[in-house]
C-alpha cells in the first residue's frame, strides 16, 4: 500500500545526515530538532501551537485531558473509522456516541451530529477521513451553538486545506479547539517510527497540553496534574522535518496517482471513485473505491493473487466490534457505516507510484470487473 523504501532512497543523504546529526549531540529527548521541527510545523500549518508527542492516539487522549472532560461526559464522533478516538474516549471513562457518516465523502455527517446531542454532550471529535476534512463550517457551526468543544482528528489529513463559506482556508486540524495528528510511517506525513502532535490556537490549552505531556510538570519534580509521559524524540523530530518539506510536493504525487485511478474507473457501473468534497482539497491519505453490484471481497483476492495490495479500511464499524459493544447500538443503526464496511475498497496509494504501476493496478482491477 506504501514504498517506504522508495521514498527514503531519494531524500536518504539529508535524512542520514540529520539523523546523524542527533546521535552526535546524544540530545535524544526534547533536543533542538524537536524545537525545529516544531518551528517549521507552526509555520506550515499557521497554527500558534504545535504540541508534539508520542503517536496520534496520544494526541487524542491528551487533549481530552486538557478540556477537562470527566467521566459521564458524551463525546460524538464518526462510527465509520479507526478505532483510535473511541478507544480513548473508553479509556478516560467518557462515553462515546457514535454516528454516521456521509456516504460519498465519507466524514462525519452534520446533521447527525446535531441529533446525537444531549444535556451530557461536551465534545465533538470530527475524523478527517481518507485525506479530506469534514464539513467544518457546520460543525463548528454546532458547536458554537451548543458550547461544544471540538477536536480535530486529522491523523490521516495533515495538509489540506479546508475553505470557508466565508473564503477563509486554512489547514485541516487548526479550525476547531484542538487538533491531534500521527506521523506513523504510513501517514502522508511519516517517521520512522512513532510519533504525533497536538495543535492549537489558544495559549492556554497550550501551556496545559505541554503540562499533560510531561507528566503534568512545568517545574522539574513539581506535579500540577496527572499528566502522561508522552514525546516526539529527536531522531524521530529529524526525519519529520527534511520530510514536512516535502509534504506538498508528496500531496502533488498522490493526487495524480488518484487522478490516474479516476480517469481509469469513472463510468464504471460497479465502481464509484472517490467523491471530492468542494470545500476541502484532498491529500489522498487512501484512494478508496464503493464496489458494488458485484462481489469486492472477491475483487480483493483477485488483486492480492497479483501481488496488488487493496485493503479494507474499514471492515468492522466500531459498534459490531467484540470490545466496543454497547446495548445503545444494534446492527442495523447506522446503515451508511454499514453499508461503506461491506462495499469500500482501498488500492496502492503513495508518493512513488510509476505509470506502470498504475496501470497494472487499473487494468487489473477492470479485467476483474469486466468478468461479470
Ligand atoms: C493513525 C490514526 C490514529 C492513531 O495514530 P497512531 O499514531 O497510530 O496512534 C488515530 N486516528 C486516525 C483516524 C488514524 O488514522
Amino acid at each position: 500500500m506504501v514504498d517506504l523504501k522508495g521514498q527514503y532512497e531519494k531524500i536518504k543523504p539529508e535524512v542520514d545526515a540529520a539523523i546523524q546529526q542527533v546521535l552526535d549531540s546524544t540530545q535524544f529527548i526534547n533536543g533542538q530538532a524537536v524545537k525545529d521541527f516544531q518551528a517549521d510545523l507552526e509555520k506550515y500549518l499557521n497554527v500558534k501551537h504545535v504540541i508534539p508527542c508520542a503517536n496520534g492516539t496520544d494526541a487524542l487522549q491528551v487533549a481530552m485531558m486538557a478540556l477537562d472532560l470527566k467521566p459521564g461526559d458524551e463525546v460524538i464522533t464518526a462510527n465509520f473509522t479507526f478505532v483510535a478516538t473511541v478507544e480513548v474516549i473508553a479509556l478516560l471513562g467518557l462515553t462515546p456516541v457514535l454516528v454516521d457518516v456521509d456516504p460519498d465523502t465519507f466524514n462525519i455527517d452534520p446533521e447527525a451530529i446535531e441529533r446525537a446531542i444531549t444535556p451530557k454532550t461536551k465534545a465533538i471529535v470530527p475524523v478527517h477521513l481518507f485525506g479530506q476534512t469534514a464539513d467544518m463550517d457546520a460543525i463548528m457551526d454546532i458547536a458554537n451553538r451548543h458550547k461544544l468543544y471540538v477536536i480535530e482528528d486529522t491523523c490521516q489529513a495533515i495538509g489540506s486545506v479546508y475553505t470557508s463559506d466565508s473564503g477563509h482556508s486554512r489547514m485541516a486540524g487548526t479550525i476547531g479547539h484542538i487538533g491531534c495528528t500521527s506521523f506513523f510511517p504510513s501517514k502522508n506525513l511519516g517517521c520512522y517510527g512513532d510519533g504525533g502532535a497536538i495543535f492549537t490556537q489558544d495559549d492556554d490549552l497550550a501551556y496545559k497540553i505541554r503540562g499533560i505531556v510531561n507528566h503534568g510538570m512545568f517545574v522539574r519534580y513539581y506535579h500540577d496534574f496527572v499528566g502522561v509521559n508522552s514525546r516526539l524524540d529527536s531522531i524521530q523530530a529529524a526525519v519529520l522535518k527534511v520530510k514536512l518539506a516535502r509534504l506538498d510536493e508528496y500531496t502533488a504525487a498522490r493526487n495524480k496517482a488518484a487522478e490516474y485511478y479516476d480517469k481509469a474507473f469513472t463510468g464504471n457501473k460497479y465502481i464509484q471513485v472517490p467523491a471530492r468534497f468542494e470545500k476541502s482539497s484532498h491529500v489522498f491519505h487512501q484512494y478508496t473505491l464503493i464496489i458494488s453490484g458485484i462481489d469486492r471481497n472477491a475483487l480483493q483476492e483477485f488483486l492480492t493473487k497479483r501481488d496488488i495490495p487493496a485493503m479494507i479500511y474499514y471492515p468492522v464499524p466500531l459498534h459490531l466490534q467484540k470490545a466496543y459493544q454497547d446495548p445503545r447500538y444494534k446492527e442495523g443503526d447506522f446503515p451508511v457505516t454499514e453499508e461503506l464496511s461491506r462495499e469500500v475498497l482501498s488500492l496502492p496509494m503513495h508518493t512513488e507510484l510509476t505509470e506502470d504501476q498504475l496501470e497494472f493496478i487499473t487494468s487489473s482491477v477492470l479485467e476483474f470487473v469486466n468478468q461479470k
